[in-house]
């Protein structure tokens, strides 16, 4: 398949996510190392596994299987030389892609008997597509990439970890698009959607598609007005069929038909991003906002006070604030020297008069920054009693309470 074919499907924002931590990472210098020790391990296990546990398909054992993967690997622009396929005992209602261990062997789709048992030809197609859409897309390398740079995903700092959750999200909406081109049939590619989310038991046969689509409207309605900030890795299934809806109707759809070559589809991205939006996190409340603001501003305010805010100092506001919003960096851009003080006075002046009970803990959560370098710098605590006096209206006594408590619990000198 083309690049320019695949870059053409494959979703803008996803890139866009992929450029950013390409910045943070170096994700070729990791790739490198990565891929080369596989190479070099010569790990033969999995193929060992393969091969004793599992059936590849043939012509001979399962003539129509066969002939339906076949089908779906050509309509990719694929051969054996890249996939092949493999039947696994496994009453899981799943299927799985791995990508090539070693560069002369093809990449392994493993479908599973409980898959199997559950659903039809055509659907499976879908699903087949959309497995080998990961291996198209290579998104196993930025698993990869976390995983070796972050062997513990708690220790992620919570802006990427934000970031990579949305990322694993897009990465699927992308493997869902290649799945229905595997497939070419939009209505058995939503019900191989719905059965892998109801687990394959659904009388799905009798309910028309027109149906299913207005269900999974109301679903989607109600999903957006929940405001739930923790995303998990894996779409909501009525993003996921919103977002194939969209794929299937675009311009880009029909431009694929017959074209290989690059096509951005500006609307087709935007109604994507309108429905995604439920993945983003932003602040859903005022108080929220204000919270939000103030940490802000009040962060740059002390950053500022005896020099120019550098990039280090950048990231690390954007993570004490990647609680509030996914995408604190534009966020922090927004404020400057002009609105500075201005943002400083009403998100403080919100707080005072709507949520005073909060003071304490944003106070607490400031004076982190203050000690970020493990300094205390005098400029810095001047500038933290400004904005706890000044701003929030808050007695010395109580300023000097929240510093030596912080400083406890929370200062390790640099020495
Ligand atoms: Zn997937």
């Amino acid at each position: 398949m083309k690049k320019e074919f695949l870059d053409s499907v494959i979703i803008q924002e996803e890139k866009d996510l992929r450029g950013f931590f390409d910045q943070i990472f170096n994700l070729g210098i990791i790739a490198e190392l990565v891929e080369y020790k596989k190479e070099k391990t010569k790990d033969s296990s999995l193929y060992f596994h393969l091969k004793s546990h599992c059936l590849p398909l043939c012509k001979g054992f399962f003539k129509e299987l066969d002939e339906l993967c076949d089908k779906t690997r050509r309509n990719l622009g694929l051969d054996v030389n890249d996939i092949t396929f493999y039947l696994a005992n496994d009453p899981e209602f799943n299927c799985q892609c791995l990508k090539r261990v070693k560069s002369s062997e093809p990449s392994v789709v493993i479908i599973n008997s409980g898959l199997l048992e559950k659903i039809t030809l055509d659907e499976l197609a879908f699903v087949l597509g959309h497995e080998i859409g990961h291996i198209l897309f290579d998104h196993f390398i930025i698993t990869e990439i976390f995983k070796t740079v972050y062997p513990n995903r708690e220790k992620l700092p919570p802006l990427l970890n934000k970031l990579y959750s949305l990322w694993c999200n897009l990465s699927e909406l992308s493997a869902d698009r290649i799945g229905l081109l595997a497939s070419k049939n939009f209505e058995t590619s939503i019900r191989a959607l719905i059965k892998l989310a109801s687990g394959g038991h659904l009388k799905f046969h009798d309910l028309p598609l027109d149906n299913v689509l207005s269900l999974i409207e109301t679903l989607y309605e109600e999903l957006k007005n929940l405001r739930v900030s923790d995303i998990s890795d894996h779409p909501p299934v009525p993003i996921r069929i919103k977002a194939l809806k969209f794929f299937y109707d675009s311009h880009l759809w029909k431009y694929l038909e017959s074209n290989e070559s690059a096509y951005f589809d500006e609307q087709l991205e935007k109604n994507l991003r309108e429905i995604t939006s439920v993945l983003r996190k932003r602040p859903f409340t005022e108080e929220e906002y204000y919270e939000l603001l103030f940490l802000a501003s009040a962060g740059i305010f002390l950053m500022t006070v005896d020099k120019e805010i550098d990039e280090r100092e950048h990231i690390y506001i954007a993570n004490l604030l990647s609680k509030y919003i996914y995408w604190p960096i534009g966020f922090i851009e927004g404020i400057n020297k002009e609105n500075l003080n201005n943002s400083l006075e009403i998100s403080s002046s919100y707080i005072r008069e709507n949520c005073p009970w909060k003071i304490k803990e944003l106070l607490t959560m400031l004076f982190n920054i203050l000690i970020r370098d493990q300094k205390l710098k005098e400029a810095e605590v001047f500038a933290f009693k400004i904005i706890a006096n000044k701003y929030l209206k808050i007695s010395e006594y109580e300023i000097n309470e929240i510093m030596l408590e912080s400083i406890t619990e929370r200062y390790i000198p640099f020495y």
